[in-house]
């Protein structure tokens, strides 16, 4: 399998960062895309992939850090872009669950970045949180310019995933999926994703998968987790595990090009 979003750089990874990829490689996770979610992050990330066979990596700027994304931002990141290692631009995109940074930088800074996309030809790691209205339409806008990309942790409803779908995207589903509460409504949609456009990822160090037992369940979400997505979406979608490895596997080679 291939876990298409982990934070890897995150501080919760300091300590045993080795150990959590060596794991995942023992989990049947052969190989791990760190998101990338700022410049420094994404450097981080870059720094990380170029240390470690089975890593790659996004670069990008995450909605929260729209703020930060000025001209500068935009030349770096289109420099790096360049390396072989950086899979996708990203994430970016709209969060207007908890406007960290205004809507207008978020617009400014997702804006930039499907110019970045369109420039170097790498699908975008989208991230979309209650702004579906707004995103939409710039996605539309520059889809024909861009070369694909990923709804990373999809949440939305029936009708979102629809139109993603339409636009050609990929979905991209975590252990949100898991959850009994919060989950339920991306539950009853997941069979509506056809075959050719399932990705799964873990999102660690967040989003543990609630139906996990014993310690892992308390313990911070990590790639090796993967396969018990795959086994609570293939459950879903009545469909073996085995076949959902197969097809997420190989729509991740076929997105990013790896
Ligand atoms: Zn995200």
């Amino acid at each position: 399998m291939i876990d298409i979003g982990a934070n890897l750089t995150n501080k919760r990874f300091e300590k045993d960062l080795d150990l959590v990829i060596d794991e995942a490689i023992t989990q049947d996770v052969s190989n791990i895309i760190v998101t990338g979610t700022d410049l420094a992050n994404s450097q981080a990330a870059l720094a990380l992939c170029n240390s470690h066979t089975s890593l790659y990596c996004t670069a990008g700027v995450h909605p929260h850090d729209a703020s930060s994304y000025n001209e500068e931002t935009h030349q770096t990141l289109a420099l790096m872009l360049k390396e072989e290692n950086i899979v996708a631009v990203g994430e970016c995109g709209l969060d207007f669950n908890r406007n960290f940074s205004t809507p207008d930088e978020q617009l400014y800074a997702f804006e930039k970045q499907l110019l970045l996309a369109t420039g170097c030809q790498k699908p975008v790691f989208l991230h979309e949180r209650e702004a579906f209205d707004a995103q939409y339409p710039l996605l539309k806008k520059h889809r024909d310019n861009i070369n694909g990309g990923v709804v990373h942790c999809f949440t939305g409803n029936k009708h979102e995933l629809l139109e993603y779908l339409a636009l050609d995207l990929y979905i991209g589903i975590t252990g949100w999926i898991c959850d009994e509460r919060r989950g339920k409504e991306l539950q009853s949609i997941v069979t509506l994703i056809p075959d050719n456009r399932l990705l799964i990822e873990t999102d660690s160090p967040y989003l543990t998968p609630r139906t996990l037992t014993g310690k892992r369940k308390k313990a911070k979400n990590v790639p090796a987790n993967l396969g018990h997505i795959a086994e609570i979406i293939g459950e879903l979608r009545k469909q073996s595990v085995g076949h959902i490895k197969e097809i997420t596997v190989k729509n991740t080679r076929s997105l990013f090009n790896i």
